[in-house]
């Protein structure tokens, strides 16, 4: 059986950022990062954004050249999907037998995209998008001809996806069950800007709108029949309503969890040696005054990785970093700074009308939350009044002439 001091399962943001953390903080073991798609750790964001739209290459989307790898004496093991693990033996299993042992264990692997039970809902055409395969589907079938899509869920993942489409020139109707877009992250003044952006843009944009089942004909998908008896037609449908975090070989191996796997503040779990980072690991986050919560982002996936890799290496820190996330649509550049979760009151900033303003979130007169829509000072100053845990009266931050850095 081959060994390896430290393995990593799961080789996207999250694996990628805990073997580079190592190496900068000099671990000199073996190190194995082991992932189940074929590539080499890969940006996940621009799947919906740029490289869906055909304008960044796949080379400009990798965390590191193919290279770096091997100079840093990390072995990269693509092709390797980890059935099951033993921590009293410190042994990994992948696929049906090949076994490996490990001293320490970090699980990084994110998530599978949740898909529709509906009757229809595993026809050819249907997609959703998480990895470089899945995006590289979309795109074969967008070359051969696909003219009417359906995007099912209004959160980031679909509105970036329904941007790229309408770029295409493809006709897009995007459903969402709840009441707003993008209801489980943001405020209202951020959802309905969305929702008036994609309707000029041309999006068919259906609020309350759910999927009964998918209709088709030789196998391949012809149409979304919603619960209203809507017949909609399609050539193609996308499904972005979440991920199941990829637990299932640690969870059947004693590690505890209902929402992923839950980690203490340097992310180990509570089996011995084996950490968990990124979309699949559930912590107490400090922005969020503790709430035990799951992050799907790169920066969470990046500085749990690396709080993971210090504690390795024997300097453990406190998991504290500052949330922050991103979302391209058009030509609006979002970006958002902590975590707006249980806020109690919203200030707008600026007009949306102009397309450039911010929302900021309140809990209990506490800043906590930014959401700044092409407005890059906002978010470089509104930052530090979270991180200030700052208390400033509504009025003074409504007046957008005022730069918040003149707040503090
Ligand atoms: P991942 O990057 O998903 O990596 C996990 C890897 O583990 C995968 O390669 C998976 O195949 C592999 N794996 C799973 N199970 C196993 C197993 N049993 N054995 C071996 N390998 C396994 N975040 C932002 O901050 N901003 C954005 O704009 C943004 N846009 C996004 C757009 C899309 C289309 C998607 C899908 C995500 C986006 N995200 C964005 C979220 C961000 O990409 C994730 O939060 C981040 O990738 C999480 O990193 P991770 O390492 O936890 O998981």
């Amino acid at each position: 059986m081959d060994h390896f001091d430290v393995i990593i399962v799961g080789a996207g943001h999250g694996g990628a950022q805990a073997a580079i953390a190592l190496r900068q903080n000099g671990y000199e073991g073996s190190i194995a990062l082991m992932g189940r798609e074929r590539e080499a750790p890969y940006e996940r964001p621009p799947l919906s954004k740029e490289y869906l739209a055909g304008d960044k290459p796949f080379e400009r989307i990798m965390i590191r050249p193919q290279q770096f790898w091997a100079d840093k004496d990390v072995t990269l093991m693509p092709g390797c999907n980890v059935t099951a693990v033993d921590p009293g033996e410190h042994t990994i299993t992948v696929g049906d037998e090949t076994q490996y042992s490990y001293r320490k264990l970090i699980w990084a692997t994110g998530g599978d995209a949740r898909r529709l039970s509906c009757e229809g809902g595993h026809l050819e055409g249907i997609h959703t998008v998480r990895t470089k395969a899945d995006a590289d589907r979309m795109r074969a079938e967008l070359d051969a001809g696909v003219k009417r899509v359906v995007v099912v869920g209004g959160g980031y993942i679909g509105l970036e996806a329904a941007a790229v489409l309408r770029k295409l020139g493809r006709e897009v109707v995007l459903l969402e069950a709840l009441p707003r877009l993008l209801a489980r992250v943001a405020g209202t003044q951020l959802s309905d800007f969305f929702l008036e952006e994609h309707r000029r843009q041309g999006v068919d944009i259906r609020l309350e709108t759910t999927v009964e089942t998918i209709t088709g004909e030789n196998g391949k998908v012809t149409g979304v029949t919603t619960q209203a008896g809507e017949e909609i037609p399609a050539d193609m449908v996308i499904v972005g309503i979440g991920i199941v975090p990829s637990v299932g070989p640690l969870i059947a191996a004693g590690a505890s969890g209902s929402n992923g796997l839950d980690v203490d503040e340097y992310c180990r779990t509570v089996l011995d040696d084996i950490y968990a980072i990124g979309d699949c690991a559930c912590h107490a986050n400090e922005w969020a005054d503790g709430a035990v919560i799951r992050l799907e982002s790169v920066q969470n996936a990046n500085d749990m990785a690396t709080t993971a890799a210090k504690a390795i290496c024997g300097d453990k820190q406190s998991y504290r970093a500052f949330p922050w996330f991103w979302s391209n649509q058009y030509d609006i550049k979002l970006q958002t700074a902590g975590l707006s979760i249980d806020h109690d009151a919203t200030v707008l900033r600026g007009d949306p009308a102009e397309r450039k303003f911010s929302v900021i979130y309140l809990k209990e007169g506490r800043i906590i939350a930014l959401d700044c829509v092409n407005n890059v000072k906002d978010y470089v100053q509104g930052r530090k009044l979270i991180e200030a845990h700052a208390e400033i009266a509504p009025e003074l931050l409504a007046d957008a002439e005022a730069p918040l850095k003149s707040l503090l």
